[in-house]
């Protein structure tokens, strides 16, 4: 099948929004920002074999490709607007092609966001999407706004996906709550949306809690102490993992796309509404300190630190 052919089928089935002065098609897409807002660009790549296990579903590969662009725009509090997609493909596979649209167009219907433009080429699997989305003026949620006291939180739970890694590493079928979170990470938007005004500083987690909240850490020009036994946990990962491998994996496990924000304690009324009016729960797990650094801590107050055993999936070196 020729590339415009692949074109034309993506073209048949992605939708537009009024915004859309010009979508795919031309050398270019031409779309209207709102006054009174700036654009917020994020983007990602998924490569075979490094950001999902070979033999993937394509319609998991095209809901995770837009998903995790899509947590970037959460985490910057940012409304979805448009998305590109650039496709290196080593086949020109229409049946592929229809599952990979599936899962992408199923999540850009969701938050309302039309596949404008893109690239296809023949190469290596790799997928490269790009979103736009729109904030309000001087609202957006940055890494750098984080002060020493406030509270830090996350969103959902943690650690599944790396559980099922770990699982498909070890050779073994994940158990399938675990795999999904991993195949069909849910991006948090309307949480993102609601927390300007709220939160102080947010970021999303792809590489893991302390790897991303020292992220924060460094852009705030502050430290980090976390509570080990408050990281939420799934009942799926509660059942199949004990304590000590559950820290690593929550601790340091990617692939999450949950959110984690600072916000003061006087706003803890306001982020317990938030939560009963979302689907995923909100957790306490710790607080911004004056320094540097993010320090997990065992109930007794003693450091833990992440043992080989729990995190060597995930270790270049490991
Ligand atoms: P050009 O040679 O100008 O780059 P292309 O032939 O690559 O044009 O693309 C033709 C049109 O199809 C463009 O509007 C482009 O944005 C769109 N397009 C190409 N590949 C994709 C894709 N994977 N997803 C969405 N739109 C695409
Ligand atoms: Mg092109």
């Amino acid at each position: 099948m020729p590339e415009f052919e692949l074109i034309a089928r993506i073209q048949a089935r992605a939708a537009t929004r009024d915004d859309v002065v010009l979508g795919i098609g031309d050398d270019a897409a031409l779309l209207r920002v709102p006054p009174g807002h700036w654009l917020a660009v994020a983007t990602d790549t998924l490569n075979a074999d490094v950001h999902f296990p070979a033999g993937t579903a394509a319609a998991d590969i095209g809901w995770k490709a837009l998903a995790v662009n899509l947590s970037d725009l959460a985490a910057m509090g940012a409304r979805p607007a448009w998305a590109t997609l650039s496709l290196s493909l080593p086949h020109a596979d229409g049946d592929w092609l229809e599952g990979f649209l599936d899962g992408f167009l199923a999540l850009a219907e969701r938050h309302g966001v039309a596949l404008v433009g893109g690239d296809t080429t023949r190469g290596p699997l790799s997928i490269c999407a790009t979103v736009h989305g729109l904030v309000a003026v001087d609202q957006a949620l940055r890494r750098d706004g984080a002060r020493a006291g406030d509270d830090i939180w996350v969103s959902g739970t943690l650690g599944d996906a790396a559980a099922a890694l770990a699982q498909w590493r070890a050779g073994g079928a994940a158990e399938p709550a675990l795999r999904a979170r991993l195949d069909r990470p849910t991006p948090r938007i309307e949480l993102g949306l609601a927390l300007p005004g709220i939160a102080h500083a947010a970021i999303d987690l792809s590489d893991g809690l302390l790897a991303d909240l020292g992220h924060v850490c460094v852009a705030s020009r502050v430290g980090a102490e976390i509570e080990l036994q408050a990281l939420p946990a799934s009942p799926a990962l509660a059942a199949r993992f004990d304590a000590s491998a559950r820290a690593g994996l929550q601790a340091c496990g990617g692939d999450d796309y949950e959110l984690c924000f600072t916000a003061p304690a006087s706003r803890r009324d306001a982020i317990a509404s938030l939560a009963r009016a979302q689907p995923q729960a909100l957790a306490r797990i710790g607080r911004v300190v004056d320094g540097d650094g993010v320090r997990a801590l065992h109930p007794d107050g003693s450091q833990w630190l992440p043992a080989r055993a729990g995190y060597a999936h995930f270790d270049p070196t490991g």
